[in-house]
């Protein structure tokens, strides 16, 4: 058995007096899709912040690649180098075009050099479908053009893993599809990826495995045909009766 590439165990996290995450325990193996679905404010992107360490677990650990992210002794900007972040708001510098987007953190954080920054850029932007826009400023693009651009350059930076935060929900439901098909393809690729969302078809077809999280708790996941088809608990099944 490899090491999981993330494994969180009895993970806690308060807000001042209100305690967001009570106790979560899961993992996530190399190369598997996991979906994160569930209410609006069960703590869904608590915990993929918590896994960066974008927020500070309050207790409990996370391993990334083995390795104990919540030590304090931990290299923080070397776990963060191999986990790429997707959001729902793109985040794209709005006064760079595409090809400066994808540039700066590679030049910055992994002292590559302009022509290798650039030519990893371009490789990325054909692998998202986005190859002919380089030149293009973020105002120009599309909203699902501008996320395939936020992916690509997550992608640039060569992450180990991706995390992504209701990527398509920002969206109109006709550019959905596109970022649907670019993480589609990431997948079959084998990038290990945990995916917050709300599109059900996707989490059936690619997922590896469903968590649903209701009020700071993972309260079932399995396979996600069988959790989407025989949710086992009553939460589950009001929350599925709203969103399918
Ligand atoms: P979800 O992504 O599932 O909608 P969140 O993880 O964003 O849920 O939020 C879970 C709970 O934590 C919510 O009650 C939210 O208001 C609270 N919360 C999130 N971030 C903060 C923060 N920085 N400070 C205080 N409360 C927060
Ligand atoms: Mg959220």
């Amino acid at each position: 058995m490899s090491t999981p590439a993330i494994q969180v165990s009895d993970l806690h996290k308060y807000f001042g007096e209100h305690e967001v995450l009570k106790g979560i325990d899961f993992h996530v193996n190399q190369s598997q899709v996991v979906c994160v679905i569930g209410p609006s404010g069960s703590g869904k992107s608590t915990l993929l912040r918590c896994v960066n360490r974008l927020e500070e677990p309050t207790s409990g650990k996370i391993f990334v690649e083995g390795i104990d992210i919540t030590d304090p002794e931990v290299d923080l900007d070397a776990v963060r180098s191999r986990i790429g972040m997707v959001f729902q708001q793109f985040n794209l510098f709005p006064h760079m075009n595409v090809l400066d987007n994808l540039c700066v953190a590679q030049r910055r954080v992994k002292k590559r050099s302009k022509s290798e920054a650039v030519e990893i850029a371009r490789q990325t932007l054909e692998k998202v479908g986005m190859a002919d826009r380089e030149n293009t400023y973020p105002a120009h693009l599309s909203g699902g053009q501008q996320q395939r651009v936020a992916i690509a350059r997550a992608l640039s930076m060569n992450p180990d893993m991706m995390l992504f935060d209701e990527p398509t929900s920002a969206l109109d439901p006709e550019l959905v599809g596109d970022v649907l098909a670019v993480m589609r393809d990431l997948a079959s690729e084998g990038m290990t990826m945990m995916v917050v969302t709300h599109e059900m078809g996707f989490a059936r077809e690619v997922g590896d495995n469903l968590v649903f999280m209701d009020d700071g708790v993972i309260l079932e996941e399995g396979d996600p045909r069988q959790v989407l088809g025989d949710p086992q608990h009553e939460r589950t099944k009001l929350f599925l009766s709203k969103v399918l």
